[in-house]
């Protein structure tokens, strides 16, 4: 009998269409952990609404996200992925988890300053974000987690607070381990900021070539280099920083040879770029075109993900109402005859 793969669990937020900055920091590298790993891979919901957001739009991000996904490369038949709302024990599990979880935790994380400074009034649920986090993972007794650099910390809460639990409540959850790819940070179009929808800065993976040419065409390149003739330096432009993700090494070796020599101009530079990242795309687009002409493949994959889920998600929640005392109707008299 072969032994079990070890698990883990990622989320990512149902922002429609995956971009390209998804797509290099996690989605890529969750399709290559598949084999390797039992995987659940969750579309979080719960995440989405400590945001701004729009309730009539977030079905349809939910479906774009989930359809995106498979057309990438997660393949139902070797991992799970489900939305994080149905399966309702994510959200008793991070309850329990805010009794035992420290305000001062909670408040030194990174993520957490940064977005409530940009806030005039910050809710709860914005600060309580990464406990969620932590029952999302728990839940599932994940041991790794693939993440991007910025949600390391988080992973280190998690592995906190089931520290904490088990300490309380005898040793049960796993102190899980971040995985983090080799893709650190993608920065979006502008060049200043990481690529993100919010911003406006991004590539959707299903974007057409025109599209996706209008969008290059206009991004900044190294500002120096005002002329054609005016040598430029590769590492300030994000353009160049797309051709390692996208291109051959030949392609990059040309891009970085002839912009230092000014050997090529940044029309051409782009140019050979926006071929290179629609054809990477492409088998992701025909996927998703496909896919799009049998949405009920879709929903079927979301409701089998979220019923596996759900029978794991269950057993642990039993537990851990078990060991906390929080009995329910005939166990509570089975309780009563210990
Ligand atoms: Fe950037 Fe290419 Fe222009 Fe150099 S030639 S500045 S790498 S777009």
């Amino acid at each position: 009998m072969t032994a079990p793969k070890p698990r883990i669990f990622s989320g990512i937020q149902p922002s429609g269409e995956l971009h390209i900055g998804n797509y290099l920091g996690a989605v890529k590298q969750w399709v290559a952990l598949q084999d390797q790993y039992e995987c659940f891979f969750c579309i979080v919901d719960l995440h989405a609404i400590t945001q701004p957001f729009e309730p009539a739009e977030m079905p349809m991000q939910i479906f774009d996200m989930a359809l995106t996904l498979v057309a990438a490369g997660l393949d139902p038949e070797r991992c799970t992925i489900f939305v994080q709302s149905n399966v309702p024990e994510h959200s008793e599990l991070a309850w329990v988890f805010n009794t035992v979880t420290p305000l001062g935790e909670l408040e030194r994380m990174t993520q957490y300053k940064d977005k409530a400074a940009r806030q005039e009034s910050v809710l709860a649920g914005l600060l309580n974000y990464p406990v969620l986090q932590a029952a999302d993972i728990l839940l599932y007794h994940a041991v790794a987690v693939p993440v991007g650099e910025d949600q390391v910390q988080h992973v280190e809460l998690t592995r906190e607070i089931a520290r904490k639990w088990n300490s309380r409540f005898g040793e049960y959850f796993p102190e899980p381990q971040a995985i983090v790819g080799k893709v650190r940070r993608v920065l979006g179009l502008d060049g200043q900021a990481k690529m993100s929808k919010s911003i406006g800065n991004t590539i959707g993976v299903l974007e057409t070539a025109d599209e996706i040419w209008e969008k290059i065409r206009v991004a900044l390149t190294d500002p120096a280099r005002k002329r054609r003739s005016d040598p430029g330096n590769p590492n300030v432009c994000n353009i160049f920083s797309l051709h390692r993700h996208f291109s051959s090494e030949d392609d990059v070796a040309w891009a970085e040879q002839g912009c230092r020599s000014a050997g090529i101009g940044c029309i051409e530079c782009k140019r050979r770029l926006a071929e290179n990242i629609v054809e990477a795309l492409r088998p992701i687009r025909e996927r998703a075109l496909a896919l799009k002409e049998q949405p009920d493949y879709v929903v079927e994959v979301l409701r089998s993900g979220a019923e596996r889920a759900h029978s794991v998600a269950a057993q642990t929640m039993t537990e851990v109402r078990r060991r906390m005392g929080l009995r329910r109707g005939a166990e509570l008299a089975e309780a009563e005859a210990e």
